[in-house]
């Protein structure tokens, strides 16, 4: 079942890159696992898929524990100082970088694994008061701060749009992340690519997808609803 909807949502992810004639390679389905038991990945695990995405410390550190070594672990919530340590051995990305002080401990918590942590900056395009993420305007100044730090690899933005009836009311937001991206890569800041766009939920990806996101992170669509009550 679980292997059904993760189908469906490769093929409107195929779609998405036809319309708008990209190749599918280029974008990455994370499954958003949050809340969800580990026999859940590990169905999916066993289907061939390996790259989840999760948002909290706890539940990441056990689910580690729990599944197979080789699953690309994607931390996409907001991430407390504090808690770096817990994973700086083994995630793959950090999608939720948003403040100096969270990259210097990175920095840290890498170098002590001798390891560097690919990670992709927040933008909170749309400026909600209730997200996390550096403004946009910020970014360019962001990044040049950001670059003096060895065990730190910026690979790209992310962002999360604002939810709404329509996703295509949305679409900017997708398109000004881009926009961000191709301006970032034309100064040739430190020598920084921002390849990675990660962008798209489940109601929203196949737009997000059009314009340009590299890597969607769909939870719902895949999993089911969430109950927070565990
Ligand atoms: C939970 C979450 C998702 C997945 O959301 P769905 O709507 O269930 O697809 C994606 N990105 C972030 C940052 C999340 O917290």
């Amino acid at each position: 079942m679980l292997q059904e909807n993760l189908n469906q949502v490769k093929e409107k992810i195929c779609s998405a890159c036809e319309r708008s004639g990209r190749n599918s390679e280029e974008v990455t389905l994370l499954a958003v696992s949050k809340t969800k038991p580990a026999s859940d990945i590990r169905e999916l695990y066993d289907a061939g898929h390996r790259d989840f995405g999760e948002n909290y410390i706890q539940e990441l550190r056990e689910k580690h524990e729990a599944l197979p070594k080789d699953i690309r672990w994607h931390m996409i919530g907001h991430l407390q100082r504090n808690k770096v340590k817990y994973i700086a051995e083994y995630i793959t990305m950090i999608h939720s970088v948003d403040s100096l002080e969270l990259i210097q401990t990175i920095e840290k918590e890498a170098a002590k694994h001798d390891r560097v942590i690919p990670v992709l900056i927040e933008v909170n395009v749309a400026e909600e008061e209730s997200k996390f993420g550096i403004r946009y305007e910020e970014v360019p100044a962001f990044l040049e701060a950001a670059a003096a730090y060895p065990h730190v690899r910026i690979e790209g933005l992310m962002t999360s749009a604002p939810l709404v009836g329509d996703a295509e009311e949305d679409r900017w937001v997708f398109r000004k992340l881009k926009q961000l991206s191709v301006d970032i890569n034309s100064k040739n800041y430190n020598n920084m690519k921002m390849s990675v766009l990660s962008m798209g939920m489940s109601n929203d990806y196949e737009i997000a997808v059009e314009e340009g996101s590299t890597m969607v992170r769909v939870g719902t669509s895949i999993f089911g609803h969430r109950n927070y009550q565990r």
